[in-house]
């Protein structure tokens, strides 16, 4: 993995379609210029807001060396956050076949361009709900995979923070790909993170310390990947309330049961596990090192017959409400300040969106607005 100052992104790779946009980026599909292979890969571009450096490859303040946190904007926070993370992740992890690996970064007055492993394999819960019926088999399979790769970034002092499906990509299209771990914007090293990086978690998958605003550790992943194996094996989410507040004491009582008839029919040993990866007491969850000696997770005790077809059901309608959500959260952060204010109020409007989602977003409004923003990135605008 290399860091380019002078090269320009455009000198070693030819940039193709866009494979999807966040709230700080947009990732497009990249085609190496060197050598013969032409490799693929994807490009990470993380948007700069604030002061930009004058000419394209110049070195600026946030980039891969330590910023000066108190210098930068709360996009910033997350930039920088997310290059520092994958600094370590290269330095300390890779290459692991469950976390993204990353090869070259490129830095211009647009932002930072992470050169990341190309994952063509589609989201977690997209390709499950692409089969008619799945087993506890195959779900163990996935954990056991998100097991590894947080079993590797523990032990480098990572914490993901932001473990959720969608952080979940295949490698590729065949039915033994791996999975990897990905987006590590919200991550954290040991204590080197800026406190502001920690607002954008979605709530489904935050554990109760996260909420309660203790301190949050490597079992704080181990709590979000226990809500993962309560979806992949019923469908819904363990947490459900009308409104956020109510769900919020939910997640912190750890306030959630097997009673769905779904339940009915998945092993003993599924369920005693997710019991100790949702117990409130952080202490008490197992760890990724644990869960990867366990009898479910290593296949043992993981039953092979197909499950309730009902679970395919639910998960298809959960996964096509994140998506909608997902997709105008990054339509409001992506576009010009107008347009935002525009999308904001429709949003604001609009039931599809949890108070502290719509919170988080005027927070992020009122921040990048005092930054005298003006998103000027054709490529965002578009
Ligand atoms: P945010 O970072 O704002 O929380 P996000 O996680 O959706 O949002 P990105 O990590 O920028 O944002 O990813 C945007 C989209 O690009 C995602 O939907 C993802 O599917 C796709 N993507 C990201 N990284 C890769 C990759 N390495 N290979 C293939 N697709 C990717």
């Amino acid at each position: 993995m290399s860091r380019h100052d002078c090269r320009k992104l455009s000198d070693d790779y030819e940039v193709v379609d866009v494979l999807g946009r966040g709230g700080f980026s947009v990732v497009r599909k990249g085609v190496s210029k060197r050598g013969r292979e032409k490799k693929q890969v994807a490009i990470k571009t993380l948007r700069r807001f604030g002061p930009q450096p004058k000419q394209a490859g110049q070195k600026s303040n946030t980039s891969w060396g330590l910023p000066t946190w108190k210098q930068i904007s709360i996009s910033d926070a997350l930039l920088t956050n997310e290059i520092l993370v994958m600094r370590r992740i290269v330095e300390k992890v890779s290459p692991h076949v469950n976390v993204i690996n990353l090869y070259d970064v490129y830095e211009d007055p647009d932002g930072v361009h992470l050169v990341l492993e190309l994952c063509s394999g589609g989201e977690l819960f997209d390709r499950i709900v692409s089969h008619k019926r799945y087993c506890e088999f195959e779900a163990s399979v996935v954990v056991r995979q998100i097991a590894s790769g947080l079993e590797a970034l523990h032990k480098a002092n990572i914490i993901h923070r932001d473990l959720k499906p969608e952080n979940c990509l295949f490698l590729d299209d065949t039915s033994i790909s791996s999975l990897k771990i990905m987006d590590f914007g919200l991550s954290s090293v040991e204590d080197h993170t800026d406190p502001i990086v920690a607002l954008f978690g979605s709530i489904d998958y935050v554990s109760p310390e996260a909420l309660a605003r203790r301190q949050v550790s490597a079992a704080s992943d181990m709590w979000s990947l226990g809500v993962i194996l309560y979806i992949l094996l019923s469908g819904y989410p363990p947490f459900t309330a009308a409104t956020n507040t109510e769900k919020q004491q939910r997640i912190m009582a750890g306030d959630f049961n097997f009673e769905d008839p779904t339940w009915k029919t998945i092993s003993h040993s599924a369920k005693d596990l997710i019991s100790r990866l949702l117990s409130v007491e952080a202490y008490k969850r197992p760890t990724a090192s644990d869960l990867l000696k366990h009898p479910w997770v290593i296949g043992d005790s993981a039953k092979q017959e197909l499950m309730d077809s009902e679970v395919v059901t639910k998960l298809q309608r959960f996964n096509a409400r994140r998506k909608l959500r997902a997709a105008a959260i990054a339509s409001v952060l992506s576009s010009k300040v107008t347009l935002r204010t525009k999308r904001l109020k429709s949003l604001l409007g609009s039931h599809d969106l949890t108070p502290d989602e719509l919170e988080n977003l005027r927070l992020h409004f009122k921040r990048i607005c005092a930054n005298g923003e003006n998103a000027t990135l054709s490529e965002f605008e578009q």
